[in-house]
C-alpha cells in the first residue's frame, strides 16, 4: 500500500499560514506595523502603491536585525517575542506567533532590508513566493525596511479576492489610523501612490485623534480614567450629540491591540443606553489594560479577538468607567473649556468672545424683533431669545461669566449648569427658553421631567426599592396565561419597583398599589404595559435586562403630557432637579433633553456674519 500522508513542505504551510493572516494589503500592513512597533520604533512610514496591490514598503527606525536573525526571521515559527510554553500567558508584544514575514514572504516578492544600530551595514534579503533569492549587505540607515511587491502573484485565486484600488486603499488608511491612534507617542505617515493619506507627529492622544478622526469630531470628546480591580481604562469618548450610525469610530484596545470584541462593544453600548438612541454608535478611542495572564489574545491568527479570564469584570469596569463620565454630561461644558481647563490664555481668550458676542446681542435692533416675530414660529424662538437678552442683570453675568466658562469649575454637575441658566420663558407649553452665556439653550419639558423622574426611579430602587401607593380601591385585572405567569414569576421584582400585585384565582390578578410616582395616571394601564413587557420577554429571562426599560416605563406614565405652562418657579425646580440628575442631557429612552444654539448659529441665519 503506498502511503497516504505526507508532511507538508514548508513552502505550502507557510502559504496556508498565509490565507489566514494574509488577507488583502492592509492585513499585511497591520502585521508589518506590529512588528516595527514591537521593535521600538518611533517613526514609521508605509507607501502604497495601487491600493497594494502593486507594492507595500514599510519602513521603521526601530532596533532592526543582525543578519543571523533576518535570515531566520524568515523561517515559520521563529520568533523572539517568546521562547516558553509560560511567555504563552504574559504576552506583552503584538506579536508572539512567527507567522507573519514567512507567510507574506510565501504570497509575493519580498525584500527584507534591516539594520542594527551597532552595526556598520545592513542585510538585504531577496524572497519570491517563499524562496530566498538573494542575501547580501546593503547600506541603509539603522531600522527596518520591508518592501512587498506584487502580493498573491502566486496565489491567483486570492487575487480574485482584492477589490478595487480606491477599496483597498481605504482598508490599509483604516489600519494605519487604528494602529496609529494606538501609539500617539509614535510617528505616522502613509502615502498611497504618491500622495499623502496620513502624517502624524509624536504627541498626546487628543492631538491624535483630531489628526486622525477630524477636528469636528475631536472637539466633543471627555477624558475617560478609571482604573479599578486591576483593570484600567482610559481615553476619550464622545458625548450623545457626537454620534454614528455605525461602529467605524469606535476604537477599542486591550493591552494597546486594536480589537473588535464583543464583550467590549456591549459593555459600551450599556453604558450609553438610555443616552443614544438605538443604532447610532459613539465616537471613542478607549484603552483597557490589564495583566496579561487575564487575557488571552492566541485565539485568531489576526489577533483581533480576545478572551478574558474574568469576563464580567472587565465588563463592568469598561461600563463603568464611562458611565462615570456620561453621568456628568460633560458635554454641557463649553468645549473650549474642556480642550484646556487649565490653560488661562484661552479662558482669557474666550471670556472675550462671550463679551464681544454678548455686546452683539444688546446691540440687536428691537426693529428685528418685531419684524421677525410675524414669520414662521421657529424664527418666533430665535427673536424671543434675543428680546428678552438685553437685560442689565444679563449682560452682567456675560461679562464676568458665570460658574460654567470658569476653568477652575470643570465640573458641569457641581456647579449646577441648568440652575445657573436665565430663564427666557416657555414656547408652546413645551419647551423651556433659557440663556447660558452667548447661548440659546431649548429644554424639551416633558423629555427633562421624564429623565428627573426616571433617575429618582433608579436612585429608589437601588435603595429601599420604588416608593409606592396602594390603591383606595384595589382593582383587578384579567391577563392572558404568559401574563400571569409572568406577574407570579415576578411578583418580588415587581414589588421592588412599586407594584403589589396579588393572585386572585385563575388569570386575575389584584392591583393593590403602584408607584407613588405613577399613580393616578392610568396607572392599571402602566400595569398592563409592564405585564406584557415581561411576558415578551419570557419567564426564564432575568428581570433584571428589563429593568430600566421598566423604570423608563413608570418614568413616562409619571409625566403628565399637555401640561398648562409652568411658571418661572417650577422652571428654576425643574433645572434644580436636572442639575441633581446624572445623564441629564437625554431622556430614558435617548432623546436629548435639551439643544444649544450658538449665537454664531443665529447670525448665520439673520446674515450678520
Ligand atoms: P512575530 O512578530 O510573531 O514574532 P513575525 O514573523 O512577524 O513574527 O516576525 C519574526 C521576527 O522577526 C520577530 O519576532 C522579530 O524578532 C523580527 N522582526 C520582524 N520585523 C521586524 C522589524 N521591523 N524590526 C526588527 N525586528 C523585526
Ligand atoms: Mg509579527
Amino acid at each position: 500500500m503506498p502511503q497516504r500522508i505526507s508532511i507538508l513542505p514548508e513552502i505550502i504551510t507557510n502559504k496556508i499560514a498565509a490565507g489566514e493572516v494574509v488577507e488583502r494589503p492592509a492585513s499585511v500592513i497591520k502585521e508589518l506595523i506590529e512588528n516595527s512597533l514591537d521593535a521600538d520604533a518611533g517613526d514609521i512610514t508605509v507607501e502604497i502603491a495601487a491600493g497594494g496591490r502593486r507594492l507595500i514598503k514599510i519602513s521603521d527606525n526601530g532596533h532592526g536585525m543582525s543578519r543571523e536573525d533576518a535570515l531566520l526571521s524568515l523561517e515559520r515559527h521563529a520568533t523572539s517575542k517568546i521562547r516558553t510554553d509560560s511567555d504563552l500567558d504574559g504576552i506583552l508584544t503584538l506579536g508572539f506567533r512567527g507567522e507573519a514575514l514567512p507567510s507574506i514572504a510565501s504570497v509575493s516578492r519580498f525584500r527584507l532590508a534591516t539594520r542594527e544600530p551597532a552595526s556598520l551595514e545592513g542585510t538585504e534579503i531577496i524572497v519570491e513566493g517563499g524562496r530566498v533569492k538573494e542575501v547580501r549587505a546593503c547600506g541603509m540607515a539603522p531600522g527596518t525596511v520591508i518592501t512587498v511587491e506584487q502580493i498573491f502573484f502566486n496565489t491567483p485565486a486570492r487575487l480574485k479576492f482584492l477589490r478595487s484600488a480606491e477599496t483597498e486603499t481605504g482598508h490599509v488608511g483604516d489600519t494605519v489610523a487604528r494602529m496609529a491612534i494606538s501609539r500617539p507617542d509614535v510617528a505616522f505617515t502613509c502615502i498611497s501612490d504618491g500622495r499623502e493619506l496620513l502624517r502624524v507627529q509624536r504627541g498626546d492622544l487628543r492631538r491624535r485623534l483630531s489628526q486622525t478622526l477630524g477636528k469636528d469630531a475631536a472637539a466633543d470628546l471627555h477624558a475617560v480614567d478609571c482604573s479599578d480591580n486591576g483593570i484600567s481604562v482610559t481615553g476619550f469618548i464622545s458625548g450623545p450629540n457626537n454620534v454614528r450610525s455605525t461602529t467605524a469610530a469606535m476604537f477599542t484596545y486591550i493591552n494597546g491591540r486594536f480589537v473588535r470584541d464583543k464583550v467590549v462593544q456591549h459593555a459600551i453600548m450599556q453604558a450609553y443606553r438610555g443616552v443614544i438612541d438605538r443604532g447610532r454608535y459613539p465616537i471613542l478611542a478607549l484603552f483597557v489594560t490589564l495583566p496579561p495572564g487575564e487575557v488571552d489574545v492566541n485565539v485568531h491568527p489576526t489577533k483581533h479577538e480576545v478572551r478574558f479570564r474574568r469576563q464580567p469584570v472587565v465588563h463592568d469596569a469598561l461600563q463603568k468607567a464611562i458611565e462615570e463620565v456620561l453621568r456628568r454630561s460633560p458635554w454641557l461644558a463649553h468645549p473650549q473649556e474642556q480642550a484646556a481647563p487649565s490653560s488661562p490664555a484661552t479662558s482669557q481668550a474666550y471670556r472675550e468672545r462671550i463679551a464681544a458676542a454678548a455686546q452683539a446681542s444688546l446691540n440687536l435692533p428691537r426693529r428685528e424683533t418685531s419684524y421677525y416675530a410675524a414669520t414662521s414660529s421657529c424664527d418666533k424662538v430665535v427673536t424671543r431669545a434675543f428680546a428678552a437678552s438685553p437685560a442689565p442683570s444679563e449682560a452682567a453675568a456675560v461679562s464676568e461669566p458665570a460658574a460654567p466658562f470658569q476653568p477652575e469649575a470643570a465640573d458641569s454637575k457641581k456647579q449646577g449648569f441648568f440652575s445657573s441658566l436665565a430663564i427666557i420663558g416657555q414656547f408652546h407649553a413645551e419647551y423651556i427658553l433659557c440663556q447660558s452665556g452667548s447661548e440659546l439653550v431649548v429644554i424639551d419639558q416633558h423629555a427633562a421631567s421624564e429623565r428627573v423622574a426616571y433617575q429618582r426611579l433608579r436612585q429608589q430602587c437601588e435603595a429601599t426599592g420604588v416608593e409606592s401607593q396602594r390603591l383606595l380601591f384595589p382593582e383587578t385585572l384579567e391577563l392572558s396565561f404568559t401574563e400571569t405567569a409572568v406577574a407570579q414569576r415576578f411578583q418580588e421584582d415587581l414589588a421592588r419597583i412599586g407594584f403589589e400585585l396579588e393572585p386572585f384565582g385563575g388569570n386575575t390578578i389584584i392591583v393593590a398599589a403602584v408607584p407613588r410616582m405613577a399613580a393616578g395616571n392610568s396607572s392599571i394601564q402602566l400595569v398592563r404595559d409592564i405585564l406584557a413587557e415581561l411576558a415578551a420577554l419570557g419567564t426564564s429571562a432575568a428581570f433584571r435586562e428589563k429593568l430600566d426599560e421598566l423604570l423608563a416605563r413608570i418614568a413616562c406614565h409619571s409625566v403628565v403630557r399637555g401640561i398648562p405652562p409652568l411658571d418661572n418657579r417650577q422652571i428654576n425646580e425643574l433645572l434644580r432637579s436636572m442639575d441633581e440628575t446624572d445623564f441629564a442631557a437625554s431622556c430614558p429612552h435617548g432623546r436629548p433633553v435639551s439643544h444649544t444654539i450658538k449665537l454664531a448659529e443665529l447670525e448665520k441665519i439673520f446674515k450678520r456674519t
